[in-house]
């Protein structure tokens, strides 16, 4: 089964209960007389899950983040048109009621407008120069309409932790030599009884935090072992609408990664005409080393070959997002084809001292989205809860 499958399936089934399982001992844990706190390092999807339930646990915690904002790889773009852009994670690739057990309240789902496919929705495959159509069959991810991932978390998580997060505080190293863990960004130092890592995997590779003692070496063979995808995404407005909801390039050998155009105003409530690129692994470097004018000649170019000339003329304006040379992010996310020993390895935490949460520090059964994100900072919470 490929992750693709495994992921409609999930989609098609619902989702897992690790959060009711968290939550079942939430009041004994409360009459504890636990001490301490908790460091958090970055504010994507798993940083703020994570601090969004250690403030329901009564757990004091601190996020260090190093950009100027939070949402890591959800950020969006709200002035491009009259929706908000993902200019990362757009679609939902789990169940909506995920929204409810994000934020432990009933309801949230229903507040959140999305679209989903239809077997009608037209679908194109661009193979060996010719655009094979038919029709998206079992497709079950959503979109948000006029929201995003990003609008979630603003709206219904982050409030209740915005003073819990500090931004520009750039992590250089960790250090659990001793019975706590000193946290030590740019400009100053944290003192944690546990510490939980979310920078996506890039970070580690690179070797940007520093582990004293170092990290375990299974743990590093993980780390050396995972390949980053590259990932871009653009968006071109047309005048008119002349693409299908989906167009797919076979990628040979398919474990290089995926190219896709796709209808980015499908199920918007907007006139506006938006076609996004999402270009990950190896296909992405092709767009990725143009500058902002020249990959917008490449986009028209193949655009117009694959839809008779008609991308050109349409034309109104882009934006590109390279994920590859985003600061603190650098890459996408980790290879569709990695073995799940590495996903699992990359989770394990230290000591009972240094967590691991994120899209790429999961249980091995699935990765790369935000609610595996989520999910492993569930896990991760529910370890050092236990
Ligand atoms: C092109 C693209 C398309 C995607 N599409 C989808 C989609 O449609 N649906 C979906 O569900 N998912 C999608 N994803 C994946 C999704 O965006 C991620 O899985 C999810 O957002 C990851 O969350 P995270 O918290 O693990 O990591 P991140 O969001 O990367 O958060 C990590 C944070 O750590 C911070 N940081 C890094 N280094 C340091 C440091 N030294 N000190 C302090 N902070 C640091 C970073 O600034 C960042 O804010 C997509 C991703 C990409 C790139």
């Amino acid at each position: 089964m490929t992750r693709t499958e495994f992921l409609q399936i999930c989609g098609a089934v619902g989702w897992g209960l690790p959060f009711q399982n968290l939550f079942a001992h939430r009041s004994n844990y409360r009459s504890s007389t636990r001490r301490g706190n908790v460091v958090i390092i970055g504010a994507g999807a798993a940083g703020l899950t994570a601090g969004y339930i250690l403030k329901q646990q009564g757990i004091s915690f601190k996020i260090l983040e190093a950009n100027t904002n939070y949402g890591g790889r959800m950020k969006v773009l709200d002035n491009f048109v009259d929706y908000p852009i993902g200019l990362g994670a757009e679609w939902i690739a789990s169940g909506t009621l995920l929204f409810d057990r994000i934020a432990n309240r009933q309801g949230i789902s229903e507040q959140i407008a999305t679209a989903g496919y239809t077997q009608d929705d037209e679908y194109g495959v661009w193979y060996n120069g010719k655009l094979v159509r038919g029709n998206l069959s079992t497709l079950t991810y959503r979109r948000f309409v006029n929201s995003s991932w990003f609008g979630f978390f603003e709206k219904f998580i982050v409030p209740e932790i915005a003073k819990d997060i500090q931004y520009q505080q750039v992590v250089q190293s960790v250090d659990y030599a001793g019975n706590k863990v000193l946290v030590k960004t740019s400009n100053t130092e944290f003192v944690a009884d546990q510490v939980i890592v979310t920078v996506p995997i890039k970070i580690l590779k690179e070797g940007k935090i520093h582990f004293n003692p170092a990290l375990p070496k299974k743990k590093l063979e993980a780390i050396n072992e995972a390949v980053v995808w590259d990932g871009l995404k653009a968006f071109i407005e047309f005048k008119e609408k002349f693409y299908p909801a989906f167009v797919d390039f076979v990628i040979t050998p398919a474990t290089d990664g995926q190219v896709s155009y796709y209808d980015a105003s499908f199920g918007q409530d907007s006139e506006r005409s938006v076609l996004g690129l999402f270009a990950v692994g190896e296909p992405a470097k092709r767009y990725g080393m143009l500058n902002h004018n020249d990959v917008k000649n490449y986009i028209l170019a193949e655009l117009d070959e694959i839809f008779s000339n008609q991308a050109t003329p349409n034309y109104l304006q882009h934006i590109v997002q390279n994920w590859s040379k985003e600061p603190y992010i650098e890459g996408a996310y980790i290879s569709d084809y990695t073995d799940v020993r590495v996903v699992r390895a990359l989770q394990a935490s230290v000591q009972d001292k240094v967590y691991f949460a994120g899209d790429c520090y999961t249980s091995g059964k699935d990765w790369g989205n935000v609610h595996n994100a989520v999910e492993s900072a569930w896990s991760s919470i529910k370890e050092i809860l236990d």
